[in-house]
């Protein structure tokens, strides 16, 4: 695409970022896009989810969208809510599904804009197999997921070549609500030395148990970010051992990424260094 400015309107916070060199696909009406809006911070949205959000004629965002980025749309463009926060009820995935194709079919440019990453503990491979199912176009841009995104806002690299040749990402909550069943604690604890958890929180003192049961030591560092990313981000640091009550005296709250695993030790050197480099 080489006019960009008809497809490019000034918004509210000034005039579109487009910088030269990269080729943007144009957002075609009757599609619709799958985009990783980043663990918080808008800072961390990538060139073509900042065009999607310019050019969309209609949002379609999940509950762990960040307020500032839907602010980066223009004022005009249409925001629909399909997730759970604030009380109100919880959207049926199906709905959400249907809901795509409803508004592709009738021919708008549909941006579905999920927190982190589409593809990781979001849902977006389904969503995709539903508009492949109707014949509706679609396109995926990735985000940075909160286990990479949110530990490195907390001084915590995902991997250090001494420490970790490997990293897991785990989620808390299965689809009936708990802990799933598919995972082998055995394995996890003893062969994956960075362990990142989604969706932890909740069941974190069974996690913690099976991880131990199984054989991980109790003083394995260990952490849990809230709010990565974002202006109230909390960061707790512990032990396995300690980290369930730790969690419970800070009163950190929903959404955190917990990580468990040698890693965390170097928060106190990146950390520390980070806020000297800031402004
Ligand atoms: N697709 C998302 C994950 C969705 S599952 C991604 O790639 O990041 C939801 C879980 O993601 C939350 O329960 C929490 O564990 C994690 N999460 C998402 N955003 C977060 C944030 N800003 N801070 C901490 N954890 C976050």
């Amino acid at each position: 695409m080489t006019d960009t400015a008809a497809h490019t309107p000034d918004t509210a916070t000034g005039p579109a970022l487009r910088p030269a060199g990269v080729d943007y696909p144009e957002f075609l009406p009757g599609w619709v896009w799958l985009v990783g809006a980043g663990p918080g911070d808008p800072g961390l949205l990538t060139l073509y989810a900042l065009q999607a959000l310019q050019q969309a004629d209609v949002i379609v965002y999940d509950a762990l969208v960040d307020d500032r980025i839907l602010a980066l749309a223009p004022p005009a463009t249409e925001r629909l809510y399909a997730g759970k926060r604030g009380g109100r009820p919880s959207a049926k995935q199906a709905d959400i599904s249907e809901t795509l194709v409803a508004l592709a079919r009738s021919g708008r440019r549909v941006l579905r804009l999920k927190g982190g990453d589409p593809f990781v503990f979001g849902r977006g491979a389904e969503e995709c197999q539903f508009l492949h199912a109707h014949g509706i176009p679609f396109r995926v841009v990735s985000g940075i997921t909160a286990g990479i995104g949110g530990l490195a806002a907390a001084g915590i690299p995902a991997t250090v070549r001494e420490t970790n040749a490997a990293i897991t990402f785990i989620t808390g909550h299965a689809a009936n609500g708990e802990v799933p069943d598919s995972l082998n604690w055995n394995a996890l604890a003893h062969a994956s030395p960075v362990l990142v958890f989604y969706m932890g929180l909740k069941h974190l003192p069974v996690i913690v148990d099976r991880l131990v049961a199984a054989g991980r030591s109790a003083d394995t560092p260990a952490a849990a970010v809230a709010e990565a990313t974002t202006p109230r981000q909390r960061v707790v640091t512990a032990t396995l051992g300690t980290l369930v009550e730790a969690i419970r005296t800070a009163g950190l709250h929903p959404p955190a990424i917990v990580v468990v695993g040698e890693v965390v030790s170097l928060r106190q050197i990146i950390a520390a260094g980070a806020r000297q480099a800031g402004p």
